[in-house]
């Protein structure tokens, strides 16, 4: 089966093509990072307007790199939720309207269910049960998974998510939006240990975490009268440290509490080098296996969201041929059951 997948949740228009034996043939994404950054942060009403100018002209030019006509497909999958509500209709009425056209059959698709099965595409995939480690930029949680579908939510955040932590932080340290690849550059040039910053929850017995206070204890020592360079980098270096060690530290009990060997990192912040240093060296050391998806693949795009159609529907979803659709903006991941 030839699935096409769309992406429009927040501020990147992708789109994959998943063929259920072959793998992906093709994707595309488009950012519009440029576009709100002299905002400071993204735009909804601009996030919409801009996936309606690039929709199109994306699925043309992905389904030519695939080598795949329209008429070839059996199935399209998008994007339903959560993000904006904007952003999710276009890729909802695009996908439904084309799906429709087609008389083939649509599938909407949680978009961290797509986050998390995306190390799936990576060369050496991992099997399934997992614990997953969730880190992007709306949401860090731990997840058991048994199966497509088959997600128990064991911890997740009390307030901000990592990437949101990195981003406003960045922005408290002066560097420009999107902030999160920024710090973490600016981090490898610091010494974290310089500045004392907590470590959240470390010790807090359960799997949840909280970063909001790590920003305002960043904010206290951005106070300071005079900033050099390097003071900003060891804060950085400090503060990526403090956020790294806690995910790892979790991200190991999640794995004590269900008994399971294997960790999947998916998310914006699963590109993290120093994440991936740390979650390496601890795992060579238990003997656990950790897999992250490839680095196009760790922040939004449509092969995640091509692939975890596919998975549905290859395991028997039907999807719907009526052209109706809904979004849901908010959409708790433990609602989702198994394709039938
Ligand atoms: P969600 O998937 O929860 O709706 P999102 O789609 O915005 O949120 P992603 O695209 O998965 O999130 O990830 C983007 C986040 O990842 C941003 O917060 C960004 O700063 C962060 N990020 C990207 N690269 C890095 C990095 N190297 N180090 C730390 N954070 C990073
Ligand atoms: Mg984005
Ligand atoms: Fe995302």
């Amino acid at each position: 089966m030839q699935i096409l997948g769309i992406e429009s949740s927040c501020d990147e228009t992708g789109v994959g093509v998943y063929d259920t034996e072959r793998g992906l043939l093709a994707h595309r994404v488009h950012s519009q990072i440029a576009m709100h950054a002299e905002y400071g942060g993204v735009v909804p009403e601009l996030a919409s307007r801009d996936h309606v100018r690039r929709i199109v002209p994306l699925v043309r030019e992905t389904l030519a790199a695939a080598g795949c006509s329209a008429g070839a497909l059996d199935g399209v999958g998008y994007t339903a939720g959560p993000g904006l509500a904007g952003a999710l209709l276009v890729g909802a009425a695009f996908a439904e309207a084309f799906a429709f056209g087609l008389g083939i059959p649509a599938l909407p698709i949680h978009h961290l269910e797509g986050h998390l099965l995306s190390p799936l595409l990576s060369s050496d995939p991992p099997t399934f049960p997992f614990v997953a480690l969730l880190v992007s930029g709306g949401h860090t949680q731990l997840m058991k998974v048994t199966g497509v579908g088959a997600y128990e939510l064991l911890g997740e955040t009390v307030d901000d998510a990592a990437g949101e932590a990195f981003d406003k932080t960045a922005k408290l340290i002066g560097l420009d939006y999107p902030g999160g690849p920024a710090l973490a550059r600016l981090a490898s040039e610091g010494v974290a240990g310089r500045f004392k910053l907590p470590r959240p929850m470390l010790h807090s017995g359960d799997l949840q975490f909280s970063f909001s206070g790590l920003k305002t204890a960043v904010l206290t020592a951005t106070k300071a009268p005079s900033w050099s360079h390097d003071q900003r980098a060891d804060l950085a270096a400090e503060f990526q440290e403090a956020v790294t060690e806690v995910l790892v530290a979790k991200a190991l009990a999640a794995l004590k509490e269900t008994g399971l060997r294997t960790l999947v990192v998916a998310g914006g912040v699963g590109a993290n080098r120093r994440l991936r240093e740390r979650l390496d060296e601890t795992a060579a050391r238990r003997r656990l296996r950790v897999h992250y998806p490839e680095l196009a693949f760790c922040s939004d795009n449509g092969a995640m969201i091509a692939l975890a159609a596919g998975l549905r529907f290859a395991g028997g979803a039907t999807g719907q041929t009526d052209g109706r659709f809904a979004v849901r903006p908010r959409w708790p991941l433990g609602e989702l059951q198994p394709p039938r």
